[in-house]
Formats: C-alpha cells, structure tokens, sequence
C-alpha cells in the first residue's frame, strides 16, 4: 500500500486516508472507518451490512421463531409418550400380572 500517503478522506478532504474500505474501494480517515467481523469498513457499507440481519431479526420474526419451535417441541414431547403407551399396550397381560416370569425353573407357588 505504497499510495495510500497520497490518498484522502471520502468525507473528509484535508485529512489523510488511513484504509481503503474493501466494500466500496474509497478511501477514508480513522474516524471515518470502523471494524466489523475483522475487517476494516466504512461506515456507509457498515449500514449496509447490518440492515438485512436487523430485518430478519425483528420482534415478529422472533416470535413466530419461538412459536415454532415451542410447537414442534410440544409435538415431539406427545409423539413420544404415544409411542411408550403404544409399546405398554403391545405387551401381553400376562407380562402384568406377573405370570411371565413363571416358567419350569421358577413354577407359581
Ligand atoms: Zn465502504
Ligand atoms: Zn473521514
């Protein structure tokens, strides 16, 4: 960055530029430029590139997020218990009243 002595403030004309924005390519002085992800950027293209995450983070984005996702945890939950009481109800009755485990070895009194 051998030229970048020559170059000046965008907005700022008697100051000398310190980066050069990889966003929009202009030049600009330290208190033009902030950082952002690591890299150095202006703060025109900054705005540029917080306004679509502020968008898709909106209160009612949000909202509906969380309803999903509360929704399909509380199908989830129901799924499972319906799958333990179909299991439960395939076992014989026998299994229940204890008689299974009467065999030769261990006869019922
Ligand atoms: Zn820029
Ligand atoms: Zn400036």
């Amino acid at each position: 960055m051998s030229g970048l002595h020559q170059k000046v403030c965008l907005n700022h004309h008697e100051r000398e530029a310190v980066a050069r924005c990889p966003g929009c390519g202009h030049f600009y002085c330290r208190e033009c430029i902030s950082e952002h992800d690591g890299r150095i950027i202006c703060a025109a293209c900054l705005r540029k590139l917080l306004r679509p995450v502020e968008k898709q983070q909106s209160p009612v984005f949000r909202w509906v997020a969380r309803a999903t996702a509360f929704g399909l945890s509380l199908l989830t939950g129901w799924y499972a218990f319906y799958l333990v009481g179909k299991i439960l109800l395939s076992i014989p009755t026998d299994f229940h009243n204890g008689t299974v485990w009467h065999n030769d070895l261990f006869p019922p009194p």
